[in-house]
């Protein structure tokens, strides 16, 4: 059977033209209004609490609307966001150091190796500036230099320094500025919370997105919930690799069960592999650890210059160590960006120089910073970082150098959404880590906490107003056949995965999946990988339908269960995943195909064949998948070889 066929291509309506520094205005004034004494009269669902949403549901609260938000964690403040380090990115240009926004939209589209929208990325980058404003007057606490301005560091793609940053916890911060946001609008009755509540199907009423089915995780219960509009904010699908840096619980299920239902899914197969994660250190493990890009401010990667050399880093001497991204990157050195940095690792590894027991890591070393600063001015950027890695490893970082590798962190792909974030599915809006947002083939660091923000402070609660105006819509309840409809599918779907009553528990079954889908969609892929991981997805997933344990009952908590669901949409993504990486037969960013390498390689795009969107349509289980093309046009940045020598 053929893997896919090919549908018409697919335009992005919304994206007004003309000069691009007006364009986002032009939306904002052209879309339609919904007046306050309406806005009561209307409800958004909004899933996911995590800085996209939870931003997203307080702003749609304080305009009026009646929002109900739902989160799976026992609180919306314990979002995957939470877990952010490093920064977020601005054009503020504090610094003086030559930025500005036409830099920032630069950067970043030349960073996601121009496979994404520019009047997105423009409009990005203009209201970074607005998000920082947003969070000092929130409170949230950015460090400042000794002179009380806003201080900002460097991160990777970039040679200004223009990321915010909260210590080694950003995300952290910036999300109690977004949580009290939403708190408040708790407090007046505006945002329904619904905690510990998962999303496991989406409710269409005459093909618009008009409601979800909800589990509530405690006690089993299982309801539908009506409202004008749904927006997803459910984050990113990194698990389906089983280790990463996600936390635990990311998944796909929101967005999958919405694909299932009409949205189309856009470029799947862009994953970003951070660089600088502590190594695997063996089956034990269920998760890893980032160590944050910021620590390449200052932290120098080198690996011994000669394979198999055991002598502790403290006896190697400078003469025989390979600082290698300095050394093949002199302008950006040590901040390439991660793409570039994670795959330079992958190859000093493959060439057997890599270090520690498994051979697997690079030497990311302070001892230089530790003698021009000082331990203390060390201490005061990264302190909680260095605790961490020595908790975790048990090395001081201060006396030895951390050993990282790449592991999964982000996923560039997503639902696609319009320049409104609206998918194809009328009535469902996406946003953060859930579209497939502004980061092309790879995302910059410090750009996914920017455009969570961005599209739930700033975006969507313009760009919704514009659907909801057109309203009001019928009203419809859980007695709508749809509604029942729905609900039983979910009913149904429970019941089957406990009733096979196998042999084998849900995690044996995602980690053998993260096995075939690191080994062939991972930092390496190849045209025979591919095929073989397609093969083998597909026989895990008929042996996870007839031998998966999943014990206890529906009727209360029962995490196998939620594994189980979470863990059975991973099957089809996986699948979708390694169909998007096999055609597209070109190397960009994070997606970096064997056959497809310039002479000392780097990744080699295919701009003639390949410069587009790849949005999947859903047909039928077990039938193909249909691919649109959304053609991707540069008219201010025009497609180079990417180089950050
Ligand atoms: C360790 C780490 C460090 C990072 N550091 C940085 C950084 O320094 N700078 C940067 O820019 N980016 C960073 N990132 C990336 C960034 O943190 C994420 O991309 C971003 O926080 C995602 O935000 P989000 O709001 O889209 O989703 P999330 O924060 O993942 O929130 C998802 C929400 O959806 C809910 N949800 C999901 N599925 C369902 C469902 N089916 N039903 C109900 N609720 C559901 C969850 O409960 C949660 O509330 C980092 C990522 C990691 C893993």
């Amino acid at each position: 059977m053929e893997l896919f066929t090919e549908g018409d291509p697919i335009a992005d309506t919304k994206a007004p033209d003309g000069p691009i520094e007006t364009r986002w205005e032009r939306r904002r004034f052209e879309a339609k209004l919904v007046n306050p004494a309406n806005r009561r009269k209307m409800t958004v669902i909004v899933v996911g609490t995590g800085l996209a949403g939870g931003a997203a549901a307080a702003t749609l609260g304080e305009q009026g609307y009646h929002v109900k938000s739902y989160c799976y964690q026992d609180s919306p403040r314990r979002a995957h966001s939470i877990a952010a380090q490093g920064g977020i990115n601005a054009a503020k240009n504090y610094r003086n150091d030559g930025d500005s926004v036409h830099r920032l939209f630069y950067d970043t589209v030349k960073g996601g190796d121009f496979r994404s929208r520019e009047s997105n990325v423009h409009r990005l980058a203009e209201v970074s500036v607005n998000i920082i404003d947003q969070c000092v007057a929130q409170g949230v606490p950015f460090a400042r230099e000794y002179g009380g301005l806003l201080d900002t560091r460097s991160f990777g793609g970039a040679q200004v320094q223009r990321t915010f940053y909260a210590r080694g916890q950003t995300g952290q911060q910036l999300l109690l500025g977004a949580y009290q946001a939403l708190e408040r609008q708790i407090g007046l009755g505006n945002v329904e919370m619904n905690a510990r509540h998962e999303m496991l199907e989406l409710i269409l009423v005459d093909g618009r997105a008009r409601g979800i089915v909800v589990r509530d995780m405690v006690t089993g219960e299982i309801t539908t919930e009506m409202a004008d509009a749904v927006v997803l904010a459910s984050g990113g699908y990194g698990n389906v690799f089983y280790l990463s840096t996600n936390a635990k619980g990311c998944n796909v299920t929101a967005t999958w069960r919405a694909h299932r239902k009409g949205a189309y899914f856009a470029n799947p197969c862009y994953t970003q592999i951070h660089p600088t994660c502590i190594p695997v250190s063996g089956d034990h493990q269920s998760k890893l650890t980032l160590m944050s890009e910021s620590l390449r401010n200052d932290g120098r990667v080198w690996v011994p210059k000669t394979k198999g050399d055991d002598r502790s880093p403290k006896d190697i001497p400078e003469a025989e160590r390979d600082y290698y991204l300095e050394r093949i990157y002199p302008s950006f050195g040590n901040l390439v960006p991660r793409d570039i940095a994670s795959r330079a690792a992958k190859n000093v590894c493959d060439e057997g120089r890599g270090v520690g027991p498994t051979k697997l890591g690079v030497y990311l070393d302070f001892a230089d910073a530790i003698s021009r600063l000082g331990r203390k001015a060390v201490e005061a950027k990264y302190g909680n970082l260095f605790e961490m890695y020595e908790r975790i490893t048990g090395e001081d970082p201060y006396e030895v150098p951390m050993r990282i590798y790449p592991a999964v962190h982000y996923t560039m792909g997503g639902l696609w959404v319009d320049y409104d974030l609206q998918s194809t599915v009328p009535g469902l809006f996406v946003i953060g880590e859930a579209n497939f947002s502004d980061h092309g083939a790879n995302r910059l660091g410090a750009s996914a906490l920017m455009q969570g923000l961005a599209d739930g402070y700033f975006v969507l609660p313009s760009t919704i107003a514009n659907y909801l105006a057109a309203g009001p819509l019928e009203k419809v309840d859980g007695s709508h056949p749809a509604a029942v409809e729905a609900r039983a599918d979910v009913e149904d779907r429970i019941q089957r995965l406990l009733a096979i009553d196998g042999d084998r528990t849900v995690d044996s079954f995602h980690r053998e999946l993260g096995q075939i889908m690191w080994e062939h969609c991972g930092m390496e892929r190849t045209e025979a990988g591919l095929r073989k991981a397609i093969d083998e997805i597909r026989s895990l997933r008929d042996q996870f339908w007839q031998r998966v344990k999943v014990p206890g009952t529906g009727e209360g908590l029962n995490q196998s269960l939620e594994k189980a669901g979470r863990v059975a949409d991973f099957f089809e993504l996986a699948e979708l995943m390694c169909i998007d990486a096999l055609h597209r037969e070109e190397s960009c960013g994070g997606h970096f195909r064997g056959e497809h390498q310039t002479p000392d390689g780097e990744a080699q795009r295919d701009d003639d064949r390949f410069a587009y969107v790849a949005a999947w349509e859903f047909t039928a289980t077990g039938q193909p998948s249909v691919l649109h093309k959304e053609d991707l046009k540069f008219e201010y940045v025009h497609p180079t070889q990417r180089s950050y020598k």
